[in-house]
C-alpha cells in the first residue's frame, strides 16, 4: 500500500535520454557563461543582458513551451532540469525563466489560439519577457482579497490598481494582471469575479514603479506596478470572466514545482561544496572529513537533497502524466525542498568554518536566496494548507473519506 497514492507504479519516475541531454547542455552553459558572473550579479543586483541573450541562443527560454508555439517542449520534467541546473550556480537567472512561465502558463492553459500564437513564440525565443502581477499591498496569500478592478466599457476593459513585488516587471514586454471584474456573490464564493488580462509594455496609464531592495536573488528585480485606468481590448482577457482565481491556482500548482527545483539546485551545490571542502581542509592533522561529526553532516545533507529531488521530479512526472495527485505532491515538494535547502546550505557554511561566511566563497548568498523560495509563489504555510486540502478533496472523490468528514476538516 502506498497510500495516499494507489500503486507502486505511481512512485515511478520517467527520466528520458533527452532530459539528461538537456541537463548536460544547461550544466555546461551555466558553468562556462553564468557561474563566473554569479557573485557580481549579486553585488551589482544586475544580470548582464548579454548573458540572457546567450541563454536565448541556446533555446533555454523555450523550455516548458510546446514546440507548436516555438518552444522546446512543454513537459514539466524539463522545466525542473533547467531550474535545478541554473539554481545550482546562479539562482537569480532562474527567476527570469520562472516569471516567464508564470506569464505563459495561464495563456497555455486558458488562452485563445490567437493569444498563444501572439505571446508565446517571442517569449520562447527570449526576445520578449513576461511578468505575472497578482500580489498587492493588501494581499499576497489572500489572492481573492485583491483590490485592483477592471471595468467593462464597451469592448474594452479599464484596469485600476496597484501591484507590488512583481518579478520581471522592469524588463517585461507583457504583464498578465489579475483584477476584480465583479463583486463576489457571497462570502463563501470570494474566489469568483477575478479575471486575468494581458497588459503590454507602453500601455497608457501603466507605470512600473520603483524596485524593492531585497536580501537575496539579487539580479532578479521586483517592482511596483501601477495601473492607472489602463485600457485593454476584450481580446486581452485570458480565460473566462470571473475565473481568474482558479486560473491563478492552476498556474501555481505547476510553477511551484519549478520553485522546488530551484531549492534542489541550491542545496545540491551547497552539498558539493561542503563535500569537497571537508576532504581538502585539514584540522588537528587530519582532513575534516575524518571526523565522524562531519561525516554525519555530509550524509544527512545528501539524504535530504536526494529526497527533495525525488519529490520534485515525482511532482513533475505526475503533472506530465496528467495525474491529479501532482497538485499536492507539488506543494509537498515546494515546502520540503525549500526547507531542506536552507538546512543544507546552513550546514555547508558550518562545515566551511569562517570561510563559509566570506562573500567570495559564494555560499552565504545561497542562504539569502533560499529564504525567498520559502515565501514566493505561495508561502510554505500556504503550501501545507493547499497540500492538505487537495489531498482531502481527492480522497473524498475516491470515497476514502466521507463528505461529512471532508467538510469538517477543510
Ligand atoms: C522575491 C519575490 C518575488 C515575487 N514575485 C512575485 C510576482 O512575480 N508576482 C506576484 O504576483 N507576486 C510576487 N511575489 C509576492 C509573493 O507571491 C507574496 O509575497 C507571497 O505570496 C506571500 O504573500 P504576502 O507577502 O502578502 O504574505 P502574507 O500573505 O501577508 O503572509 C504572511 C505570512 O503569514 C502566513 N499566512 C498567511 N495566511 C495564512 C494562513 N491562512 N494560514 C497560515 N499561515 C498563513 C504566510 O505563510 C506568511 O508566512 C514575490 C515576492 C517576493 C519576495
Amino acid at each position: 500500500m502506498v497510500f495516499p497514492l494507489e500503486t507502486l507504479e505511481d512512485i515511478r519516475l520517467d527520466i528520458r535520454p533527452e532530459h539528461e541531454l538537456l541537463r548536460r547542455s544547461v550544466r555546461e552553459f551555466v558553468e562556462r557563461e553564468a557561474a563566473p558572473h554569479a557573485n557580481a550579479i549579486d553585488e551589482r543586483d544586475e544580470i548582464p543582458g548579454e548573458l540572457l541573450a546567450k541563454a536565448a541562443q541556446q533555446g533555454f527560454f523555450g523550455v516548458g513551451i510546446p514546440e507548436e508555439y516555438g518552444g522546446q517542449g512543454g513537459d514539466h520534467v524539463s522545466v525542473v532540469v533547467l531550474s535545478e541546473e541554473f539554481c545550482r550556480r546562479v539562482p537569480a537567472i532562474s527567476v527570469v525563466f520562472g516569471s516567464n512561465e508564470l506569464f505563459s502558463l495561464p495563456i497555455l492553459l486558458y488562452g485563445t489560439e490567437d493569444q498563444k500564437r501572439k505571446y508565446l513564440p517571442p517569449i520562447a525565443r527570449g526576445e520578449k519577457f513576461g511578468a505575472f502581477a497578482v500580489t498587492e499591498p493588501c494581499c499576497g496569500s489572500d489572492v481573492a482579497g485583491i483590490q485592483t478592478t477592471a471595468e467593462r466599457r464597451g469592448g474594452r476593459w479599464v484596469i485600476r490598481g496597484r501591484k507590488i513585488f512583481i518579478s520581471n516587471a522592469d524588463i517585461a514586454d507583457y504583464i498578465i494582471v489579475l483584477a476584480r471584474t465583479y463583486p463576489p456573490p457571497d462570502k463563501k464564493l470570494r474566489y469568483l469575479g477575478l479575471t486575468f488580462f494581458v497588459v503590454e509594455k507602453g500601455a497608457q496609464g501603466l507605470k512600473v514603479g520603483s524596485k524593492f531592495e531585497k536580501m537575496g536573488l539579487r539580479g532578479s528585480h521586483i517592482n511596483e506596478v501601477v495601473l492607472d485606468d489602463v485600457e485593454v481590448p476584450d481580446e486581452n482577457r485570458v480565460g473566462e470572466e470571473g475565473m481568474g482565481f482558479v486560473i491563478a491556482m492552476e498556474t501555481f500548482d505547476r510553477t511551484r514545482i519549478g520553485v522546488a527545483a530551484q531549492a534542489v539546485g541550491m542545496a545540491q551545490y551547497a552539498f558539493e561544496k561542503a563535500f569537497e571542502y571537508a576532504h581538502q581542509r585539514t584540522a588537528f592533522g587530519a582532513p575534516l572529513a575524518a571526523f565522524q561529526a562531519i561525516q554525519f553532516d555530509l550524509v544527512n545533507m545528501l539524504a535530504e537533497v536526494m529526497a527533495a529531488r525525488y519529490l520534485t521530479y515525482l511532482a513533475a512526472h505526475l503533472a506530465d502524466q496528467g495525474k491529479r495527485e501532482f497538485t499536492y505532491v507539488a506543494s509537498l515538494a515546494k515546502f520540503y525542498a525549500t526547507e531542506v535547502a536552507e538546512r543544507v546550505i546552513s550546514t555547508a557554511i558550518n562545515v566551511h568554518g569562517g570561510v563559509g561566511v566570506i562573500r567570495e566563497t559564494g555560499l552565504e548568498r545561497y542562504l539569502r536566496d533560499i529564504k525567498i523560495t520559502q515565501i514566493y509563489e505561495g508561502a510554505n504555510n500556504i503550501q501545507r494548507l493547499v497540500a492538505y486540502r487537495q489531498l482531502v478533496r481527492l480522497l473524498r472523490e475516491k470515497g476514502v473519506i466521507s463528505d461529512e468528514v471532508a467538510a469538517r476538516v477543510t
